[in-house]
C-alpha cells in the first residue's frame, strides 16, 4: 500500500482505530472498530433493568427513552409552554408526569395489582427506581421482574396514547391479562431449563405448570 493510498484509506479514521488496524497480525472486525470509536460513559445503575435477555426489544427501547426523561408527558409539555393542561390523560386527577404514570396513577395501580398477584411479589409505587436498583434475589428472578415491569411501562404508555388519539381505553384488568399472556410466551421462549431449585417453583407458578 503506497503512503498516499494509505492516507486515503484512513481518511477520517480516529488515531486509536488507525493504530489498532496497523498492528502486526491485526484482524479487523466491526465489533472491534465500534468499541474503539464509540463514546464510552460510566454505566448507569438501571442498564440491566432496561437491557436484558427477557425484555421484549420494543419495551426496552421505550423504557430507555423513559429513563432519559424522553416521554412527552403533559407535565413536560406544560413546562416548556406547549400546553396549559397538565392533568393525567387517563384519570384526570393528578399531574401527568413519569412518577404518576409509573405507577401512582389509579389505572396503573390496577394493572400492577394484577401483576403482583401473578408474580407473587409486592411492587412499591414509591421509590420504584430504588427498589429496582437494590432488589436482591437471583439474576433470573430480577431479570424477569424487570422485563415484566418494562412491559407494564410500555403498555401503560401505549394505552395513554391510545386514549388521546382514539379516545378509547382498555380496562386495566384486560391490559394486565395481555401483559401476562405476552410475558408467559416470552418466558417460554427464553428460559433455559434446568433452573435453580429456588426459582423453579416460582417460574412454574408463572407458567401455570404446578
Ligand atoms: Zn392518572
Amino acid at each position: 500500500m503506497s503512503k498516499g493510498k494509505s492516507n486515503a484509506y484512513f481518511s477520517g479514521v480516529p488515531d486509536a482505530l488507525k493504530a489498532d488496524i496497523l498492528k502486526k497480525g491485526h484482524e479487523y472486525t466491526i465489533a472491534k472498530g465500534y468499541e474503539l470509536i464509540r463514546l464510552k460513559k460510566p454505566e448507569v445503575p438501571w442498564v440491566s433493568h432496561v437491557w436484558n435477555r427477557w425484555s421484549i426489544p420494543k419495551h426496552s427501547f421505550l423504557v430507555w427513552i423513559h429513563q432519559h426523561n424522553g416521554l412527552n408527558t403533559k407535565d413536560k409539555m406544560h413546562k416548556i409552554g406547549v400546553t396549559l393542561d397538565f392533568a393525567c390523560c387517563i384519570c384526570d386527577r393528578d399531574r401527568e408526569d413519569n412518577d404518576h404514570f409509573f405507577f401512582k396513577c389509579q389505572y396503573s395501580r390496577r394493572i400492577i395489582t394484577e401483576i403482583e398477584k401473578w408474580m407473587a411479589i409486592r411492587i412499591p409505587y414509591q421509590d420504584l427506581q430504588e427498589w429496582r436498583d437494590t432488589r436482591r434475589g437471583s439474576q433470573l428472578k430480577r431479570g424477569l421482574i424487570n422485563s415484566v415491569l418494562n412491559a407494564c411501562i410500555y403498555s401503560i404508555w401505549f394505552q395513554r396514547n391510545r386514549s388521546r388519539v382514539e379516545l378509547q381505553l382498555l380496562r386495566p384488568e384486560i391490559v394486565a391479562r395481555q401483559i401476562i399472556t405476552q410475558m408467559k410466551k416470552r418466558l417460554q421462549n427464553t428460559i433455559i431449563f434446568p433452573v435453580k431449585d429456588k426459582d423453579k417453583r416460582w417460574i412454574q407458578g408463572l407458567l401455570d405448570l404446578n
